[in-house]
């Protein structure tokens, strides 16, 4: 007997398998459909962990998309799963930081990380997950070659908040001869300054788990350490947590 947990973002969409662990997890780009999105990481989730359909008893959707899988036995807010898969993963977690692909939250949990308070950026893509795909693109990098690139360079500060302006600086910073390493730094500590503001409007526990795909920079979730004094908790499956979360659900829904 299984759950799924699948967690439709704005940038990937994430599938996991549970069974009061994780048996097998997915992670695919999101592209133009939700909806095909899902059912291709639910059908990938199955051929992977050679598990038929029939033994999956509940299947729970999270993120932006779950309103467009039919097939879901329950949608539940990102919010409530990301505070689920979190707890799971490490019980003494009281504040969640996800930064996403197009949003950014902060979630403070109780003891049974249940959700006692949020703060929601998405009005704006500054700091998230897409700024970074975008400036990433300016200087010819893949996100996951940011880590490489910009270890222990002197960041070159980029200064506009907006990430349409800030991808003109890049480029004339680029034009005045700055480096690609310098530049790239610069963005680090830029999603990394939002983060900490973002986290500046919550009281903050000593226990901050950092999520989203952009948690899986370990130079960003470094600078927001030293900006904030504290050390942060990010799941080796950073990306997962949301699905994770709406899997737990559907594994309670399952044993009730
Ligand atoms: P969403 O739920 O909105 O789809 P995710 O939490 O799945 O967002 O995160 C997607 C974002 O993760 C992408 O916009 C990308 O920039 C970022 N990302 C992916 N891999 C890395 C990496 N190795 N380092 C930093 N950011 C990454």
């Amino acid at each position: 007997m299984y759950s799924v947990g699948i967690d439709s973002g704005s940038v990937a969409t994430k599938a996991v398998l549970f069974d009061g662990e994780i048996v097998e997890k997915v992670i695919i780009p999101t592209g133009w459909s939700p909806k095909t999105a899902a059912e291709e990481a639910l059908n990938l989730l199955l051929t992977r962990s050679k598990v038929n359909r029939d033994k999956v008893k509940k299947i729970v959707g999270t993120g932006y998309g779950r309103v467009s899988m039919a097939f879901v036995d329950k949608t539940v807010t990102e919010i409530t799963c990301h505070g689920k898969g979190a707890h799971f993963l490490n019980n003494k977690v009281r504040t969640i930081l996800d930064i996403g692909g197009q949003d950014s939250k902060v979630i403070s949990l109780d003891s049974k990380g249940n959700v006692i308070d949020f703060i929601m950026n998405d009005k704006c893509a500054a700091g998230t997950g897409r700024f970074l795909q975008v400036m990433s693109n300016v200087l010819g990098f893949d996100v996951s070659e940011l880590d490489t690139l910009a270890r222990d360079v002197e960041p070159e500060p980029i200064t506009s908040m907006c990430t349409v302006f800030a991808e003109s600086e890049v480029i004339s910073l680029l034009a005045k001869g700055v480096s690609k390493e310098r530049t790239a730094s610069g963005i680090v500590h830029s999603i990394a300054n939002r983060g900490v503001s973002i986290l500046g409007r919550v009281n903050l526990s000593d226990e901050i788990a950092f999520t989203g795909g952009v948690a899986q920079s370990e130079i960003i979730k470094e600078a927001i350490e030293e900006k904030i004094k504290k050390s942060i908790y990010t799941p080796k499956d950073s990306q997962i947590v949301g699905a994770l979360g709406a899997s737990i659900i559907g594994w309670n829904m399952i044993k009730k």
